[in-house]
């Protein structure tokens, strides 16, 4: 074998396992693997997960925080107008420096993969779509990317219904034309918020719908959390959609940063953990079996969205994985380490280092 991961906690296995790893793939599992490797590492019973999955992430915008004029009151509108001022300049080589540098820290804290959003239209025209294509061919052996068009027989990734408007009804629609194209387990609808504005019986017929066309549902909270409930009176609403409900209902449910430094929202480090942590926030995830369900809207459900092939850490598999810097999916929250280790294609590709020092005696 060329790298084994010894003494890793795996969800859904008691105790601690080793990982073989042969070429690309996932080869062995076994409490105790007698055989050594070229390399080998020593999870040190911590978790170790498949690699994170960012199903939504527009990296045309990335980093423009560090150009742009500030935001002063963050409505939509607002952010649109930033943003029109900024693609109206959009070069291939601007896309590529700023979102190269957003793909590297994603990798450094644990994803591997990225569904990446271009803005195409009338203002930046297509130079965000080419950026994007320069940027799959410069990072083609490190990370896959995007999905765009149903005109190539792809899948389909709408943003419907971003906003708390409850007469906003486009989720619905989607969903029944998703079956009446045949286009069920093909199509993932971002942000949804409106949903939670609807009344129970009519969010319920949508869920139902959603379900029964096996749409997935990306909820992104970070920026959900900023731009949304801007016309809310106290108690402002959270701007996320029903994410515990369509989890409980039977909905794919996956969870994306979405943006990093944009005119949309100002923070963000392209970390799936910190979206993780976000969701269990805001949609009240914070039992066990709550808090696992959450990782599994970056990692399986994600995979699911974006029909990834031999996603997991069954022999067969492809050995992308992150070995965490905790035992349990509840401790990486709490102390929010990056992964000690990320491992792609059974290589070695990025590590974490944290070092703390108490100086007070
Ligand atoms: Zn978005």
């Amino acid at each position: 074998m060329d790298l084994i991961i010894r003494h890793a906690r795996l969800k859904g296995r008691e105790g601690t396992w080793d990982v073989g790893i042969t070429g690309d793939r996932i080869v062995a599992l076994a409490e105790q693997l007698a055989e050594a490797a070229t390399t080998e590492v020593d999870a040190g019973g911590n978790a170790v997960m498949p690699t994170y999955v960012n199903g939504h992430i527009h990296l045309d915008k990335c980093y423009l925080q560090e150009k742009m004029r500030p935001n002063k009151d963050y409505t939509f509108g607002e952010c649109l107008e930033l943003t029109w001022e900024h693609k109206a300049r959009y070069t291939v080589e601007d896309i590529l420096e700023r979102a190269g540098r957003a793909i590297e820290e994603g990798i450094l804290n644990g994803t591997t993969v990225f569904r990446a959003f271009a803005d195409v239209d009338s203002v930046g025209k297509l130079r965000g779509l080419e950026g994007l294509l320069a940027l799959r061919e410069r990072w083609r052996s490190v990370v896959y990317c995007f999905e765009l068009a149903k005109r190539y027989d792809k899948d389909i990734h709408m943003l419907v219904d971003d906003t708390d408007n409850p007469l906003s009804r486009s989720l619905e629609y989607l969903a029944v034309k998703t079956m009446r194209e045949g286009y069920q387990g093909r199509v993932s609808a971002s942000h949804c918020g409106a949903l939670a504005a609807y009344n129970e019986i009519h969010a319920h017929k949508v869920m139902d719908l959603l379900k029964q066309a096996n749409v997935s549902i990306s909820s992104n909270p970070h920026i959900s959390l900023v731009v949304q409930g801007r016309y809310d009176q106290e108690p402002i609403r959270r701007g996320i959609t029903r994410v515990k409900q369509l989890w409980q209902h039977g909905v794919n449910v996956f969870s994306s940063q979405d943006d990093v430094a944009d005119p949309f929202y100002p923070f963000g480090r392209n970390d799936q953990q910190e979206v993780v942590s976000y969701i269990c926030h805001t949609a009240h995830m914070a039992a066990p079996s709550e808090v696992e369900a959450a990782f599994d809207f970056v990692t399986y459900n994600a995979a699911r969205a974006l029909r990834l092939q031999n996603y997991g850490l069954e022999p067969g598999c492809k050995a992308d994985l992150n070995v965490l810097a905790a035992a349990t999916p509840r401790e990486v929250l709490r102390l929010q380490r990056p992964p000690r280790l990320v491992v792609r294609d059974g290589k070695l590709l990025a590590r974490n280092q944290v070092q703390r020092e108490f100086m007070g005696r």
